[in-house]
């Protein structure tokens, strides 16, 4: 089959191209409980960029090149094309959508914190989807109702995923007449916003840099949009009565967002970080005094996945996606570096 191939790490992204396309063997079923699918459209996520400079290689890659070459990509969704033999259910031809972790076979974890666990995390440290096929366990699936196309919802394996989980908390809590502040309205951000509508009653303010970014943020249901040029904490101070929100999601978490989304965040409110880059600094006499609570956000469960499937189904939210061809994958990745993606790309085989 064809694939998309890392074979060597670009420490600052100034390679001229990343992956190499080219002719791999079939992947194969291995244990009882794998299933190979078909891919129909995965994912192109910063997370890639991330692997490809190195970042993760501490942790996933710590002796050497033993990882590489690896193929990418672990926001997938395709069709079943050929099962285990311990795999019941489930058919060949079935839409699913991947979990981006192969879990074990203990089931209490079902209910538990998937992405907790210890597995592999196919495109990250096992071949994944920027392919023809890949092979994952039974247990990552979720089944696609036929309203959802593969390719049109492999981002929710990943970033949709995550977006949803620290969404899903923050409306939890958020009550009518008050307010949640999002920063980055970029591939997670524009999927958030529209959970947060479906969730719950909460006026939205959506703070970015880019112009263009705002417009597909404001298409998704914010009710305020904030130019982030210096100015946005006064600004959402200003739009929250000088209190601050009672929820902020942070999706940059770089370039100086988590002080401002500390400082935008109301007293007893809580700030959600899922974006990454540097560090957060605070003092405990401030987090004491204003009862402010950080909380850190990991993808998401699979219950989560199947959650925001229903809210995809009942078109409560909606993914923009750019296309590309997996031919082209270097194309996607230079364009996400470049910021010129709307939404998510995807790569479809
Ligand atoms: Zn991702």
């Amino acid at each position: 089959m064809k694939a998309q191939v890392l074979h060597s790490y670009d420490d600052d992204l100034t390679a001229k191209s990343w992956l190499s396309y080219e002719d791999v063997p079939d992947p194969v079923i291995s244990k009882g409980s794998d299933v190979i699918v078909r891919i129909g459209g995965a994912g192109v996520c910063r997370t890639d960029l991330h692997v490809i400079e190195g970042t993760w290689r501490p942790h996933m890659d710590p002796h050497g090149n033993t990882l590489l070459p690896i193929i990418l990509g672990h926001e997938n969704a395709g069709w079943i094309e050929e099962l285990g033999p311990e795999v019941e259910g489930l058919q060949r031809g079935d839409p699913v959508i991947l979990h981006p972790k192969i879990t074990d076979t203990n089931v209490l974890r079902r209910h538990s914190e998937d992405m907790h666990g210890a597995g592999p995390l196919p495109g990250l440290d096992r071949n994944g989807g920027f392919a023809e096929a890949m092979v994952t366990s039974a247990r990552s699936l979720v089944s696609l109702p036929k309203s959802l196309p593969p390719k049109e919802v492999a981002p929710y394996a990943n970033a949709g995923l995550t977006a949803y989980r620290a969404a899903k908390r923050a409306t939890q809590k958020l009550l009518p007449g008050q307010t949640c502040a999002i920063i980055g309205a970029g591939g997670l951000g524009h999927i958030a916003i529209q959970i947060v509508r479906a969730m719950s009653a909460a006026e939205i303010i959506v703070i970015d840099s880019n112009h263009a970014s705002l417009q597909l943020a404001a298409e998704c249901g914010a009710d305020h949009l904030v130019k982030a040029d210096g100015g946005e904490v006064d600004a959402v101070m200003s739009l929250t009565k000088g209190n601050g929100a009672e929820a902020v999601l942070d999706f940059v978490g770089e370039t100086g967002t988590t002080s401002k989304g500390l400082a935008m965040t109301r007293q007893a409110g809580s700030y959600y970080i899922v974006g990454y880059g540097e560090d957060i600094r605070v003092s405990a006499f401030d987090l004491v005094i204003n009862e402010k609570n950080i909380i850190g956000n990991l993808v998401g469960t699979w219950a989560e996945l199947s959650e925001l499937m229903e809210l995809a189904h009942r078109g409560l939210v909606q993914l923009e996606t750019q296309e590309f061809d997996l031919a082209d994958a270097n194309t996607a990745l230079r364009a996400l570096l470049e910021g010129k993606i709307k939404g998510r790309a995807v790569l479809v085989p």
